[in-house]
């Protein structure tokens, strides 16, 4: 068994690898585009492609692939060999700088909501050659964009890009208003950890819903589920064991930095986090690790799901978001400094992340809406649709301090003055140990809890990044202007901030409906309930405006996106409700009958040798499970209804809501009476593994 260290990154052609395999011209001119984003001159992109494929043969690979982020679904390849005919008949391998940086897959499968239509039939992947190509399996990976050939971008990594590079536009505007040097840009970094199921394969294989939707659509409580509270942070299961080891290693080969795991609060639950990265990287890695979660799975009998809520009644799946944005040269701006001048940065930083939030708080919960998610969000198990920010209270009343010119504390007799007082160290508030807030200052970063566990963490933070850029934009515009000297304008700019946006900061108890009602009859934030709720806030003005402004979509893409995010939501709850109807009539009104034929027949055979047996019993079952069956059957007819009456709607913001009023109850209908039959039916005649043998089968 090697060392950690000797196979850490041992698939990924990183750093070292460049170093070692590049000349220090090709290696410094590499660097620069890395770094600076500079452009790749075609003899260096040649001797990087050269480098590339030796090292990638040498491990053993015998294919390349442009690897993106298409719109939906999880990552896109097509795989292309490396093998070319020789003169004397054998073959070479060969890679070129061509193909290194542009591949043309071909794009007709994948959505592009209508933009190929109106530009090119084609598409093209762009290397991204930030993030670093990996092996797997016999094939060299290439990081790449996605877009069509009139520039639009087709993926979730085109825009990320141009988020960040908003973002490090507006903040080294600021940065230079503080007169800080040295630095070449500003980066987001992001840490996102990842909760999972895992259930035993053979279980799965006999649930039609976990196979065609990743979620139980029927299932009654189990006798015990997560009241005892003894799964999070139990003995992890052996064969669990086994997988999480392998899994880590997995990751660790392709310099994934996977550190912690542990069970979640769920049965069967649990999480994985990894040390947070650049970005774009961090996103290509949990895009990654998703998939190879879901591989190893398979390989120890077990299915990996992914889903926000595969089980009714249990905690579901989500990924929290921790973000931060730091220079290239380490320094954090979102961490209090040690002395007056890093203070003042640091809260205007701070107050550009609170503004943005509170602005553009429905693009956040946009950027979340799945039909999965709509399920957790509010559920009093995730933070609730309504987005706020939670900054803890010493925090908080410093902002109060510089809001009011009243003093921060008991002890404290000044009042906080800019450029003047140092900030005291914010340890990590204990108060937000609930977990309850979307939106939680923790120090010296953000968590964004909103995420489900089977987004791509990318759209959260295009958004973030979009809405942090445009406060900055604003902040830099105004001193920029200001003819005060610049501590008297900062102080005032952030006292103006605070004081229009406070309204988005509670340290409460998110899952109150007390806050709800505050947070929507109060303050007048959005309670944005559902993926068709939220959705038409990307198109209202000011969002697309702001979007438009920063160069993160072109209004093209933001249509296209509102389309493919509300189809998605539409056949993914059309195929929830595809199969539970199917389910329903051929699994469970089967089993109800034989098992409701098993009970009558048994009363006839016992009243024929005691004809004075009452059999009340057997009889008070049959005559609740018939009811339950004409239940059943007649709200099937109903949901089967409704799914002709979708299909001829063509408008899909109609849809979209058609979904949510008309078939989501529906399915709620549905599976009631079912769920309430499968408690009085034989487990003999069951045909699906009850909740129970899911949660604690492994
Ligand atoms: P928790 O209490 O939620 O478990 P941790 O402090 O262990 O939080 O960190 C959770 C995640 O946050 C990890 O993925 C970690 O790498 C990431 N993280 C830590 N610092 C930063 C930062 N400055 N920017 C972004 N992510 C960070
Ligand atoms: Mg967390």
């Amino acid at each position: 068994m090697k060392a950690v260290p000797e196979y850490f990154g041992s698939l990924v052609f990183d750093d070292r690898q460049m170093k070692a395999r590049l000349s220090n011209e090709v290696y410094d001119s590499l660097k620069k585009t890395i770094d600076e984003g500079k452009r790749l001159d075609p003899s260096v992109a040649n001797a990087v492609a050269l480098a590339m494929k030796d090292w990638a043969v040498s491990l053993g690979a015998t294919h390349f692939t442009h690897w993106f982020q298409p719109l939906t679904g999880i990552t896109a390849e097509k795989h292309d060999s490396f093998i070319a005919p020789a003169p004397d008949g054998g073959i070479i391998m060969e890679f070129s700088g061509k193909e290194l940086i542009k591949g043309e897959p071909d794009a007709s499968s994948f959505p592009s909501g209508g933009l190929r239509a109106t530009f090119e039939a084609r598409g093209y992947t762009a290397w991204d050659p930030t993030s670093y190509a990996f092996i797997k399996g016999n094939t060299l990976c290439i990081p790449t964009a996605f877009a069509s050939y009139g520039g639009e971008a087709l993926d979730k990594k085109t825009p990320l890009l141009r988020s960040m590079e908003a973002l490090n536009r507006q903040a080294m505007r600021i940065l230079k208003l503080f007169g800080t040097d040295g630095v070449k840009c500003v980066r987001t970094s992001v840490g996102p950890e990842q909760e999972y199921f895992l259930v035993d394969k053979d279980m799965y294989l006999q649930r039609p819903d976990l196979i065609y939707t990743g979620r139980t659509l029927f299932g009654a409580k189990p006798p015990k589920g997560q009241e005892m509270s003894d799964h999070y942070f139990g003995v992890i299961r052996p064969r669990v064991e086994a997988y999480m080891k392998e899994l880590n290693e997995e990751l660790w080969k392709l310099g994934i930095l996977a550190k912690t795991e542990h069970n979640e609060v769920a049965p069967a639950q649990h999480e994985l986090a990894p040390i947070y990265t650049t970005t774009n990287i961090a996103t290509d890695h949990n895009q990654l690790t998703m998939e190879i979660m879901q591989k190893l799975a398979e390989k120890h009998g077990l299915v990996c799901l992914l889903h926000e809520k595969p089980f009714a009644g249990v905690n579901g799946s989500g990924k929290h978001n921790n973000w931060s944005i730091a220079t290239d040269t380490g320094v954090n701006l979102l961490s209090p400094g040690d002395t007056p001048h890093e203070n003042a940065q640091f809260l205007l930083f701070l107050c550009a992340v609170i503004q943005a939030v509170d602005q553009y708080q429905a693009l956040l919960r946009c950027a979340v809406a799945t039909a999965g998610n709509d399920h957790r969000l509010g559920a009093n198990e995730a933070p609730p649709a309504v987005v706020s920010i939670f900054l803890g209270d010493e925090l908080t009343a410093i902002l109060d301090s510089i809001e009011n010119d009243t003093p921060y504390s008991a002890a404290e007799k000044a009042t906080m003055k800019l450029g003047v007082h140092v900030l005291p160290r914010f340890q990590k508030d204990t108060t937000d140990r609930n977990r309850t807030s979307p939106f939680a200052f923790t120090g010296n970063k953000f968590e964004f809890r909103m995420l489900g566990s089977s987004n791509s963490i990318s759209c959260a933070n295009i958004m973030l990044n979009a809405a942090v850029a445009d406060v900055l934009e604003k902040f830099a515009d105004e001193l920029e202007a200001s003819t005060e000297d610049f501590d008297t304008a900062l102080h005032a700019l952030i006292k103006k901030s605070i004081s229009q946006h406070k309204r988005i900061i509670f340290n409460g108890n998110g899952y109150d409906d007390a806050w709800i009602k505050e947070a929507t009859e109060v303050r007048g934030l959005k309670n944005l309930r559902t993926t068709a709720d939220a959705m038409p806030a990307l198109l209202i003005d000011e969002n697309k405006e702001m979007l438009l402004r920063h160069r993160v979509f072109s209004e093209s893409e933001l249509y296209s996106r509102y389309d493919i995010m509300l189809d998605n939501y539409c056949k993914t709850v059309a195929i929830e409700a595809n199969t539970m109807s199917d389910m329903a009539k051929r699994g469970i009104l089967p089993a109800i009958e034989a098992y409701t034929t098993e009970l009558a027949e048994t009363v006839s055979a016992k009243q024929k040798v005691l004809p004075e047996l009452a059999c009340s019993y057997e009889k008070s079952r049959i005559r609740r499970l018939s009811q339950l069956a004409d239940q059943l059957d007649e709200a099937v007819n109903a949901l089967e209804d409704s799914l002709v009456r979708l299909g001829l709607e063509s408008d899909i913001t109609a849809k979209a809501n058609m979904i949510r009023d008309e078939i989501l109850p529906n399915m709620s209908l549905v599976r009631s009476p079912a769920d309430e039959a499968e408690t009085l039916t034989s487990s003999k005649y069951w045909p699906f593994p009850t909740y129970g043998k899911l949660l604690f089968g492994v």
